[in-house]
């Protein structure tokens, strides 16, 4: 059928008679085509979770599907074809339900990262009282050198010593001199390990999961995809319970620290003691585990 050109007239339409350019089916098509193309895309479904967990059974991921459109269930892909994991469909809130539990292995007691950061502090103001007066030392011993060349240089040029003497003693106040500065470096990257700027990273460190549990239990999907993500590499998953959680740097460090709890015993004197003396207010052992995390996360 050829392709009917309208021309109106008097309100009327009127078949065009001339070859048509184009079949109708084609453009039929075409115009499906287009329409298709001004429509607005189909939304892709999105599934917070996708990518995190794996199946504890097999080692496959764990892929998601929306049914009669509000639930969304996690399951095993079961690529090896082996797994009778992938009959367990994990709705998408008891997924969510069930990472609330990271939380636990990486949350510390706010109030005991504080002291332990306090006690670090002090530490920290002690040590640099140490390395200040280090460097002062230092700097003592090279101004000294400095004065003993100008001597020795001296007693060269009024003919005092002979220039074998003189090179000889030179050389050693010079390898003095290099030694003495290479300490000087060694001293200031110390100061720069030990700094403020660095126990603040460190404390962020432990206060992220925190602020981002209270986040979390908002129960955003975008917000708990972020924080789970940050925190994890993968949650494996067995019969719709977190078998194993594989930590990323540097949580995995928080992770280890195997009884948290511990950090819990902090004596009363650390609220009674107006002074903060904060380094006597966590038990002998929670103070060690705390000095020991903020010493290992150092690092990063
Ligand atoms: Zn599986």
């Amino acid at each position: 059928m050829a392709v009917v050109v309208g021309r109106e007239k008097d309100g009327k339409r009127y078949l065009g008679n001339h070859q048509p350019l184009i079949s109708k089916k084609l453009f039929d098509q075409v115009a499906e085509v287009m329409d298709n193309r001004n429509r607005p895309k189909k939304k892709k479904l999105y599934f917070p979770y996708r990518g995190l967990l794996t199946c504890n059974n097999c080692g496959c991921l764990l892929t998601a599907s929306r049914h009669k459109i509000r639930h969304v269930y996690y399951y095993c892909t079961n690529g090896k074809h082996t797994c009778e994991e992938h009959k367990n469909y994990f709705k998408e809130n008891y997924v969510s339900q069930e990472l609330v539990k990271v939380f636990d292995e990486v949350v510390f007691d706010e109030k005991i990262i504080e002291l332990a950061y306090q006690a670090k502090k002090e530490k920290l103001g002690r040590d640099d009282e140490y390395l200040a007066k280090a460097q002062e030392n230092l700097n003592n011993s090279l101004k000294t050198i400095t004065t003993r060349k100008n001597a020795l240089l001296d007693l060269f040029l009024d003919g005092n010593i002979a220039k074998e003497i003189y090179d000889e003693k030179n050389k050693m106040l010079n390898n003095e001199e290099v030694n003495l500065k290479k300490e000087l470096n060694d001293l200031e990257s110390k100061k720069r390990l030990n700094g403020e700027e660095t126990l603040e990273r460190i404390k962020n460190i432990f206060l992220f999961p925190i602020i981002e549990k209270k986040c979390f239990l908002k129960g955003e999907n975008e917000k708990q995809e972020k924080v789970i993500k940050t925190l994890l590499w993968n949650a494996q998953i067995k019969n719709k319970k977190i078998a194993n959680l594989h930590f990323k740097e540097p949580y995995n460090l928080l992770a280890k620290v195997e009884d948290k709890s511990d950090f819990l015993s902090v004596r009363k004197e650390g609220d009674s003691n107006p002074r903060g003396c904060y380094t006597y207010a966590l038990s002998k052992r929670a103070h060690s585990t705390a000095m020991r995390s903020f010493h290992y996360l150092k690092a990063f």
